[in-house]
Parts: structure tokens; sequence; C-alpha cells
């Protein structure tokens, strides 16, 4: 059994594992690194092309955020015999997610936003659609490779992340032996607003491919979804009794729907007035379509929730209507989750910012240097702010209130420990997370179960296990 990383093994990147087993070649995820673009954005193909030992047989993909799909019709077109298995609702969502991601390529080459050539086209990416597998949380099945030497079945587990997130359980025949493996993928354990906690094998694995992604987090283990609901609902309440306009800024698969629903049970819970309107944009809209037609057929706290029965509108396209928008008491669940420069998230951060009534409301992380992470800098020094560098704009004064609260869709590293007790792994090898994050998970996990065998892996070096 052979393991390689074909992305980067410093930070979090593009997720893409490859795994021999018994001869047969398995890719597990086909990201690409949400900080580049472009064929830098790839994970390292070139490892697995025309390379004897490391036949390519199938890939795995355990959701649809793009650290983890988008990358995969560059697979398929590089390995064309290969197949492709997901849920369900990963495959709906892929079939939304990737024609979109192919036509941002195209604009932000058009506008100058980037140099890079787009990686596919949405026309390729929907003749490719035909070729994914959409498996039941439930069903195993088979993955043994044309030279395979013993039989490969694969299973999809409920990872508690997103809709259609699934850790992927392994179990292969190797020399008279059978081997399981696991691996997480992002993950958590415990339940979100929708969507509920991750489940895992019930017998003890040989090997698990364990998430590191808050490994370095201390502060997230120390807070409780609980206070942190409680504390945004007061947020919003405050600032809509002032007269402001709230903006929380929200990725479009996940967060987005997780955070329509906790308005809706502020408004049932009085914590907010109900006719306050709601406002929400683009993709997150057909996400959560996808939430709702599969509410009764993947993982829920309550199947009757549909987002789509959060009273909401879509953002007003003309400068009169939008400006009519912002001028009430309102909420504004809008994209991207870190502002990035040219998103309505970012234009409306402008427009909100200058005015103490307002509240600009991050739920997620930002990551450091981006536009969400520059006005919390500001917020939390008094200094002033660019949102948006590429268009000349102005510093501006940062009067609005600032708060990030913490909603994570993935487990925090004291609950990634105890899975690490839950499933007894001979060995654990650490993935999607900064080096920092993996040492300290390394180090906690050497601690608590010494008998475990703990792998930092580099990107390129194969791991025999
Ligand atoms: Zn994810």
């Amino acid at each position: 059994m052979h393991y390689l990383a074909l992305g980067s093994t410093d930070d979090i990147g593009a997720s893409c594992h490859y795994l021999n087993l018994a001869g047969t070649g398995l890719i597990l995820d086909a990201g690409v690194d949400p900080e580049t673009d472009g064929v830098e954005s790839l994970p390292e193909l070139s490892l697995i092309h025309d390379r004897m030992g490391r036949p390519v047989d199938h890939v795995l993909v355990t959701h649809a955020h793009h650290d983890h799909l988008g990358a995969l019709p560059v697979l398929v077109q590089q390995f064309p015999n290969v197949g492709v298995h997901m849920t369900k609702p990963t495959q709906m969502l892929a079939e939304v997610l990737l024609p979109s991601s192919a036509r941002l390529q195209r604009r932000r080459l058009m506008e100058g936003s980037t140099t890079a050539r787009p990686l596919f086209d949405a026309d390729t990416v929907e003749a490719l659609g035909y070729l994914y597998e959409g498996h039941n949380l439930d069903a195993k099945f088979d993955l043994t490779g044309a030279r395979g030497e013993g039989e490969v079945t694969g299973q999809f587990y409920h990872a508690g992340h997103v809709l259609g997130a699934a850790g992927v359980f392994l179990e292969v025949q190797e020399a008279g032996q059978r081997r399981r493996i696991f691996y997480t993928s992002d993950t958590h354990l415990r339940s979100q607003t929708i969507i509920p906690g991750g489940e895992y094998p019930e017998d003890p694995i040989d090997l698990l491919l364990l998430e590191s992604t808050l490994g370095s987090d201390e502060e997230a283990e120390q807070t409780t979804r609980r206070e942190q609901e409680k504390l945004f609902g007061e947020a919003i309440a405050r600032a809509l009794e002032r007269g402001g306009t709230v903006l929380v800024p929200v990725f479009a698969l996940g967060r987005a729907q997780e955070i329509l629903a906790l308005i809706d049970r502020y408004k049932q819970r009085r914590i907010i007035p109900d006719e306050t309107p709601v406002y929400t944009n683009g993709q997150m809209r057909a996400v959560a379509d996808l939430y709702d037609r599969t509410r009764l057929a993947s993982p829920r706290l309550n199947p009757d929730f549909e987002v789509f029965g959060v009273d909401q509108q879509r953002f007003p396209r003309s400068d009169a209507r939008a400006r009519q928008a912002l001028s009430k008491p309102s909420i504004h669940v809008t994209s991207s989750g870190m502002l990035f420069e040219r998103t309505l998230s970012n234009k409306l951060a402008q427009q909100l910012v200058e005015d103490e009534r307002h509240g600009i409301f991050f739920v997620g992380f930002s990551k450091e240097g981006s536009p969400g992470d520059r006005l919390q800098r500001a917020a939390a020094e008094g200094t002033e702010v660019i949102l948006d560098a590429t268009n000349g704009q102005e510093a501006q004064p940062v009067r609005a209130e600032v708060a990030r609260f913490r909603f994570s869709g993935h487990s925090h590293r004291q609950d990634l420990v105890e899975l690490v007790g839950k499933l007894r792994p001979k060995k654990v090898v650490l993935v999607h997370g900064e080096t920092e994050a993996k040492q300290w998970m390394r180090d906690t996990i050497q601690r608590l179960y010494p008998g475990t065998e703990v792998i930092l892996p580099k990107q390129g070096v194969e791991i025999e296990l």
C-alpha cells in the first residue's frame, strides 16, 4: 500500500491524494488551490503520468468545495478511463458549480483580474458530467482496478461538513489480509443548524487520513456553537435596532445556507423582527435549491426545513433599487465570504463601512491579506481600509460595527484527536492543514495514543504504508 500527496503539503491548498492499494490506483479528491489561478492552482498530476506502479483507476470526490473538486475536469481529460465517484448531492452540486467555475475563470481573464488561461470551458464540463457516478451513503461499491491484485471496495460516510460531504471508507484484500482505510476529508463531528454531525466506521481501521484544518487554532475549541449563535443574534438585533443594515459575507456552499437557517430561527424566537428583509445573491441561491431538493434524501437535523422557506429576496441589480434595499434596516447574506474584490459583499461593505449604525459580521475564516482580513484588522486597530485596491479606491474610515463569529464547518482539533481514539488506527497520515497545525496534531496524537504512528507527508514523496 502506497500513499502519495499530489497537492501542496505545507498549507491547505489543493486536496488531492494518490493511493495504490494492491495494484489499484485511487485518487482521493481533485481540488484546486483557491489562492492561485490556472495551471498553477492544480495538484501535481505529472507525478502519476506514465509511471509504472502508479496506475489511475478511480477518483473519489468527497465534496463540492473547489479545493476538493475544482481540478476534476482536468483530471478526467488527462485520464479518460478513470471512474469518478461522489455522493448524489455532490454530483448535483458539481453539475452547477463546475460550469459556473468555468464561466468565472473566463470572466476574470476578460476583465484582467488574472492572466491565467481558464482550465476548462463550461461546455466541456457539462459534457463530462455524465461520467460521474453518484452513490448513496450506505452503498458499498467496487473500486478494483484493471491491474488490481486484490478486491477494493469503497463506501461514503456522512461527513457533517456541507451538503453531500462524505468521508471515504476503503477496504482492500492485500496479501491475504483485509485492510481498512478511512479518509475523513473535511469533517465536522458536531451538528450545525441544517447538517447533522458526521458519522464514522464502527470498527478499528488500519490507516486514517485525517484533516488538520483547525490544528493550530486554540480559540476554536474554547467557543461553543450555542454561545456564538447567541452573540451573533444579539449583534444583528442591536444593529437593526439602531436603524442599521447588516452585511454577512458568506461562502456560497454551506455557510450561506446555515446562516439563513439561523436567521430564520432568530425570527421565530423574536430575537430579530420577523418583518426584517433578508437579501441573498448569486450562486448561493442555486446551492440552496439543491439543499431543498435533497432534504428528504440526505442527512438533516430537520428534514422539513427549506432554505427557500426563509423569506428572502434576490439583491436587486439596478443601482436605484439596490440603494433602496440598503437604506432600511435589513440583512444581506452575500458572497464572497472573504470580501474578495469585485464581489457583491465587497461592494456592500464599501457602502456600509463608514456609518456606525451598520454591522459587518463575518461568520467564517478570512485568509491573511484578503479584504475581509484587512477590514477586521483596520476595525481592531482603528485605522482606515481600502477594500478594493484594483479600482483606485480611496481609504475609508471604519465606523460600522465589525465582528467575527465562529461557525466553522470543520471540527476543532480536540474533536479530531478524539476521533483518532474512536477509530484506533495503526497509522495516521495528516492532511489538509498548515505545517504548524499538523505538528500540534502529531504531537497530541502521539502523546495520547503512543501506539499510533503519525506521518506528515511531503508532496511528491511516496510513503509505503
Ligand atoms: Zn470543504
